[in-house]
């Protein structure tokens, strides 16, 4: 009997063992990763829990005590309780579906385009002309330095003028959107050509392609940029092609830095190029297709992207991919070329996490992100961001600003660590508010900014 309960325990022993080291080795992994990453409280985070918790196991491992036999089957039951309830699959519905807007949205409204209003023109006059409180706040911005701006907060001589270099390519690339269409129509299989479409994109180094119908409420009413202002939408193509490009995460961990303003309208150009090339492939195939790029949009590309299956609106009103959360850009081809659409997978774990995360709220330097549930705005459940302090501020630093983006605990690197964790987030509601308190205590509820990279600070 003695025997029976000796060797029993000795099991015990040796599976425990097994456990913490499996614990301690995940754990080393995690602090490695995060040194390469350089993330560096992660990686003491890391590592210290490794070496506490690795301490139990080993110690019944290697002592005999009093109460040995107890204290191995509670820890067991500890692991194993813990297993259960963070990894099997628990999913309550999350309250609330996505609507569709009841309404096109006027992109002569969105910031960008008051932005480019000067002021005593007439095009000024008219459109203030019943928004007198828009005006007021708006001017709020006037007073500012402006984006990309010698006297802004934020500005930094060669990742601004990088800036400049993108912005100023994106706009010579703009007469290209649209273009004569070959008249010789090559007859085409859907299914073959879309997935034509998806390798070259992401051979160009797209992130992710998606492709839906293109509905009426993904148009603006009319535009706002530029000589076209006031010009009435008329995209009358049966699809949408949403496709999205990474921006680097050393270059967004600096925001509200220059190196932000500097990826970011890289990743513009970068997305713009091949949204480019692809609707001049479809055109030469004998189908009418249109490009919309950074300032030349027809559409809202986060609603084109969410429909095409590539992520939901989170709580910073951005797309939130799967992978890299909203550290991407977009760019969408409509065109009538016959398409193959994507089944929306489900990620409404993303609102049920964005729903308890709140990082990017609490970090915005002008409060912009909205802390409460989301509110029904014109026929979408959202949460509400202020347009107009968030611009504000991005006149006064001279950048896109971006901390909301840097902070999101969806936006770490695309690597096996990271995905574990995310696929732990979308499998189980437990495990979404663990991740949420681990990501909290690994990198900081308000991690800091980081510094210029030196290739960029060398002055
Ligand atoms: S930081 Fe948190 S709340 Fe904000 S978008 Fe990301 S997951 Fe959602
Ligand atoms: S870009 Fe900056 S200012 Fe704008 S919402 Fe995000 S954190 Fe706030």
């Amino acid at each position: 009997m003695l025997n029976q309960i000796l060797s029993q325990q000795i099991i015990i022993d040796n599976i425990l063992l097994i456990i913490g080291f499996i614990i301690f080795l995940v754990l080393l992994y995690a602090g490695i990763i995060s040194i390469i990453e350089k993330e560096f409280r992660a990686a003491r985070v890391s590592n210290i829990l490794a070496t506490i918790l690795f301490i139990p196991f080993l110690m019944i491992y290697l002592y005999d005590f009093q109460l040995k036999g107890i204290l191995s089957i509670i820890l067991l039951s500890i692991v194993i309780i813990s297993i259960l309830i963070l990894f099997l699959p628990f999913r309550p519905k999350v309250k609330g579906d996505f609507q569709k807007p009841i309404k096109n949205h006027d992109e002569r409204d969105t910031i960008f385009s008051r932005n480019e209003l000067i002021p005593e023109t007439e095009k000024f006059k008219s459109y203030y002309s019943d928004k007198s409180e828009i005006k007021d706040l708006d001017n709020k911005f006037r007073e500012k330095p402006g984006l990309l701006s010698a006297e802004s907060t934020m500005y930094d001589h060669f990742s601004f003028a990088s800036a400049h270099a993108n912005l100023d390519v994106i706009e010579a690339l703009k007469p290209i959107v649209n273009g004569s269409v070959d008249e010789k129509k090559v007859e085409i299989e859907a299914s073959k050509i879309s997935n034509y479409i998806k390798t070259w994109c992401k051979s160009l180094g797209a992130h992710s392609i998606g492709i839906t119908e293109l509905k009426d409420y993904h148009l603006y009413s009319h535009k706002g940029r530029k000589e076209l202002y006031g010009k009435e939408i008329k995209n009358k193509h049966k699809y949408a092609i949403a496709i999205t490009i990474e921006m680097d995460n050393d270059m967004m961990l600096t925001a509200p830095k220059g190196p932000v303003v500097m990826e970011s309208t890289q990743q513009y150009l970068n997305i713009g190029t091949i949204a480019l090339q692809v609707a001049h492939f479809i055109r030469k195939l004998g189908y009418a297709s249109r490009a919309h790029i950074d300032g030349n949009y027809e559409l809202i590309c986060p609603l084109v992207a969410r429909d095409a299956g590539s992520g939901e609106i989170g709580r910073m009103g951005l797309l939130m991919t799967p992978k890299l959360g909203p550290r991407v850009r977009i760019a969408v081809i409509t065109t009538d070329i016959p398409l193959e659409i994507n089944k929306v997978k489900d990620f409404s774990s993303a609102i049920d996490f964005c729903g308890i995360c709140k990082k990017c709220a609490d970090v915005c330097p002008s409060r912009s992100i909205s802390i409460n549930d989301r509110d029904s705005i014109d026929g979408i459940l959202r949460w509400k961001i202020d347009a107009e302090s968030c611009f504000t501020y991005w006149c006064t630093s001279g950048t896109d600003c971006g901390r909301c983006i840097a902070v999101c605990p969806y936006s770490h690197p695309n690597n096996t660590l990271h995905n574990f964790i995310r696929w732990g987030i979308k499998n189980s509601y437990i495990f979404r508010r663990f991740a949420l308190y681990m990501d909290n205590l690994f990198y900081g509820k308000k991690p800091e900014s980081r510094n210029l990279p030196s290739w960029i600070d060398f002055q």
